[in-house]
């Protein structure tokens, strides 16, 4: 593919949200003013001596997504993906995505792996553009060299626990390291030993000579490369070291060209390293202007979720869920499981927008974004999730016939199908009370329903085992009332139950999921397991319909009354699908939690 297919929107390309928000402000003002329109930016030569692999195409705009392998990716990090994504297609530019693999011990394969396809799934494509930190490692480590040389870093010889104590505080300032003026060929000759394993790990470090008074610990001569003799996921033993993160990420964008390197607020405090870094590499002609500029937005927070790699590693381990794809996890490989839609993702990121301030937003929001998805296009059937017998006396043994229920009722292009109606049916057991409570419409000794696409029945009596458990209900039709037939209406009835035929109905494992964390905002103030709700899985055999025989993992519908679910994606069977709930009709949580 050219790279200027790759800045063209394409296929599976959202729809540009239209709310504005700062960040987009700030693009569209450095897109009027041309600031990144200047030499090297609009399809030229890269900046002075950059990496082999810069990007040439036209691109407006640059933007990445830039994790680090080391986990999967959640609902938190969609946000970030469809910001970056999202901003780039909409002003002509391009999104990278870049492995930050910088740290060496807890980077794998599988993550890449699981990361390059949720990103897919959402329904992004960075192009060609796709990059690894390791790639810049030779840079990154002549860069270093440039530091030393020019004055602006030092290898420390101090212990990690000498480091801490003299670094201050907020309130006051650090002590300089007595390395801190060694001559620069002493770190030279250092850091070259250093890479090539002549001292073990932690016996010293190379940091940046800035300002041990600075106001911003940051810039208290932050550490920049660190021995570790461990072999890396793709660059193998070639390293010792390593660079931190904080000196990594500034170089990986200007290599790349970014313009907009977007994160979330935690870094703001590290602003003015990443530009104290690239003015040094500008100086010292190995990068060229423009550079990136880092903006911070808001961090999704979600209610009755944890997005912290961390705390869902734990409840992989300690297995309180079946997995990192447990479809009770906010992960992207759970919500998939879950049935949760990449449209209705997208949707979300775009309600939410983004923010300097920090905030919650409410589980609820992101449910009714898959509603509002899966609403349109989800085909509607019939299941019985706790059923019970319903028998209907004066309706022949042995006759059958079609009930003809529409696939979806707001689209009559998707057509109907074939619901078998006879004598025995399965109900929900909660249609049916023998005492109900006042505004109970459902079945109870006397009263009329209409069972959905079929005929009006009238309730007659409950028929109980010795122990009084109920087996079946009886009832009559009365023949004039099929739905669809003329004069069916004429009789009016409050209730309107759902059912399914005995006789060609099959048995099919159901999951219900609840939240998994029962608190709006877990592990305030304690652990984040003790608000873990123990009854987030239930698993029911439901009864449902034929025409759901046949589903295909990952084909989604509205079971009618009962919610949004999904054929999963692991577990179903041809001709045995198991389906997971993917949402409710409505918010019940509001009302169960208060
Ligand atoms: P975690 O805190 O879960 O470990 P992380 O920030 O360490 O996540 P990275 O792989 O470094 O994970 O994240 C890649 C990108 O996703 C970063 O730019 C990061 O700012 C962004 N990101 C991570 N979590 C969120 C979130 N909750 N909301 C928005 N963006 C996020
Ligand atoms: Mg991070």
């Amino acid at each position: 593919m050219s790279d200027a297919a790759a800045t063209k929107p394409r296929k599976h390309a959202p729809q540009p949200p239209s709310a504005s928000n700062f960040i987009r402000t700030v693009i569209e003002s450095d897109l009027a003013s041309g600031k990144y329109a200047a030499r090297g930016w609009g399809g030229g030569p890269g900046p002075a001596k950059a990496h082999e692999g810069a990007p040439q195409d036209p691109a407006k705009i640059r933007t990445r997504f830039p994790p680090e392998p080391n986990g999967y990716l959640h609902i938190g990090h969609a946000k970030s993906i469809c910001l970056n994504f999202g901003l780039a297609l909409e002003h002509g530019g391009a999104c990278h995505l870049r492995f930050d693999d910088t740290n060496p011990e807890k980077e794998e394969q599988e993550y890449v792996d699981s990361i390059i396809a949720a990103v897919k799934w959402l329904g992004f494509d960075w192009g060609p553009h796709l990059y690894y930190a390791s790639d810049y490692f030779d840079f990154m480590y002549e860069a270093a060299e440039h530091l030393i040389r020019s004055g602006r870093a030092y290898v420390d010889s101090q212990s990690a626990e000498e480091m801490r104590l003299s670094r201050g505080t907020l309130t006051e300032s650090g002590k300089n390291s007595p390395w801190r003026d060694r001559p620069a060929e002493e770190s030279l000759r250092l850091l070259r030993e250093m890479r090539e394993g002549r001292h073990p790990d932690g016996a010293m470090v190379l940091r940046a000579k800035i300002d041990m008074a600075s106001g911003n610990i940051n810039l208290r001569d932050p550490v920049i490369y660190r021995i570790r003799k461990a072999a890396h996921h793709r660059t193998g033993d070639k390293w010792c070291v390593y660079p931190m993160y904080t000196y990594a990420h500034p170089i990986e964008d200007a290599l790349e060209r970014i313009t907009h390197s977007l994160c979330t607020l935690e870094f703001e405090d590290q602003r003015p390293f990443y530009d104290w870094l690239l003015e040094r590499l500008v100086e010292g002609g190995l990068l060229a202007r423009p550079l990136p500029q880092q903006i911070e937005f808001a961090r999704l927070n979600l209610t009755y979720v944890v997005l912290s790699k961390r705390k869902l590693a734990q409840l992989v381990e300690e297995k309180q869920v079946d997995g990192w794809d447990d479809p009770r996890m906010p992960t992207l490989v759970g919500a998939r499981r879950r049935g949760y839609t990449p449209e209705g993702l997208r949707l979300f990121a775009e309600r939410i927008g983004v923010s300097k301030a920090d905030s919650w937003i409410d589980y609820s929001v992101l449910e009714d974004c898959l509603r509002e998805d899966l609403n349109g296009r989800a085909e509607r059937r019939i299941a019985v999730l706790d059923p019970v017998k319903l028998v209907i006396d004066n309706y022949p043994d042995g006759r059958e016939e079609e009930c003809r229920p529409p696939n979806h009722p707001q689209k009559p292009e998707l057509g109907k199908r074939v619901l078998p109606f006879a004598r025995e049916l399965w109900i929900e057991r909660e249609d049916f009370m023998e005492n109900p409570p006042e505004g109970y419409f459902r079945l109870f000794p006397g009263n009329e329903v209409r069972l959905r696409y079929g005929y009006i029945v009238k309730c007659g009596r409950a028929e109980r085992d010795a122990s009084g458990n109920l087996l079946a209900v009886h009832c009559t039709y009365d023949p004039d009332t099929k739905s669809g037939t003329p004069g069916a209406e004429r009789k009016k009835v409050k209730g309107n139950i759902h059912w399914v035929p005995a006789r060609h109905s099959f048995c099919a494992e159901v999951r219900l999921y609840d939240r998994l964390l029962k608190v709006p905002q877990p592990g305030t103030d304690r652990d984040f397991l003790e608000d873990l709700n123990h009854g987030s899985k239930k698993i029911v055999t439901a009864r449902l319909e034929p025409a759901l025989r046949n589903a295909k993992p990952e084909e989604r519908f509205q079971f009618e009354r009962h919610g949004y679910f999904v054929a999963d994606l692991r577990d179903s069977r041809p001709g045995a699908p198991v389906f997971n709930r993917t949402v409710t009709l409505r918010d019940s949580w509001s009302r169960q939690s208060s």
